[in-house]
């Protein structure tokens, strides 16, 4: 994936000011910054869910910007996952992640309710898939919305504080799952206050302020190194 130039303003208030990443195949990229600092506003213009005011997104030699392009293919290929899980609440964990396949893929009932067992399954959820969202717990939600998305075959998975409104004991879950997604291959872009998730999974850390992307590299270089003043401060701040 690679994002050119990419600006984004609501009216007056400009808040990504020129954002330029290239993110391979693979890769595991967390994004750090302060609240307001445009990390939220990227993830959704990576997905089609915000219009850039300017800029180029490229994925898989398509430019998902272009006018042309089907926003639906899109959202089926690039998966999110946010902080409120956003579960349908009258349905099951099993009818949730089979919705979009069929609506969005056109797959057969059948195919949807095995796609939907095997990924329930695989975020360890297998004795829960006929309960309903207010009978699983916040964890137990935020994996039915992580099955729901790789229900769609993502090649990429953003996911933006999928954490934050979790009980402490119940992060865990939702974390080793993460990691197991980024272990078997899959293309992140992570924003999350987890530094040690961080540690242990990013390929490449990046902290944003005000916009810009003001330093990136390794965990190693920029938790134990930081260049910039403000990503000392900000690191200070939260550890
Ligand atoms: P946080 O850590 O608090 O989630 P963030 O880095 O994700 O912050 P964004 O949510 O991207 O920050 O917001 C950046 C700025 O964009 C904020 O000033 C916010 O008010 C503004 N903003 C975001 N979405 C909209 C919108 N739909 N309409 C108007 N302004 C918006
Ligand atoms: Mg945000």
């Amino acid at each position: 994936m690679r994002i050119e130039g990419l600006r984004k303003s609501f009216g007056d208030n400009v808040v990504l000011r020129g954002i330029d990443l290239d993110i391979r195949r693979g890769e595991v990229v967390v994004i750090l910054g302060p609240s307001g600092s445009g990390k939220s506003t990227l993830l959704r213009c990576v997905n089609l869910l915000e219009t850039p005011t300017d800029g180029k997104i490229f994925f898989e030699d398509t430019e998902i910007t272009a006018k042309k392009t089907d926003i639906n293919n899109v959202r089926a290929k690039v998966g999110m996952v946010f902080q409120s899980f956003n579960l349908f609440p009258h349905l099951t964990a099993k009818a949730n992640v089979m919705l979009a396949q069929q609506k969005v893929l056109k797959r057969s009932k059948a195919e949807a309710e095995r796609v939907a067992i095997e990924q329930l399954e695989h975020v360890g959820l297998g004795d829960r898939i006929d309960y309903k969202p207010a009978e699983l717990s916040g964890g137990q939600q935020q994996r039915v919305a992580i099955a729901r998305a790789l229900a769609m075959d993502p090649h990429v998975m953003l996911f933006d504080e999928a954490t934050s409104a979790l009980d402490p004991e119940l992060v865990r879950d939702v974390l080793g799952v993460m990691k197991n997604l980024a272990k078997g291959g899959m293309t992140m872009i992570v924003v999350t206050h987890e530094m040690g998730f961080a540690r242990d999974v990013a390929d490449r850390v990046i902290f944003m302020d005000g916009g810009f992307i003001v330093e990136q590299g390794s965990p190693e270089e920029v938790f134990d190194h930081p260049k910039s003043d403000r990503t000392k401060d900000f690191l200070g701040h939260i550890s």
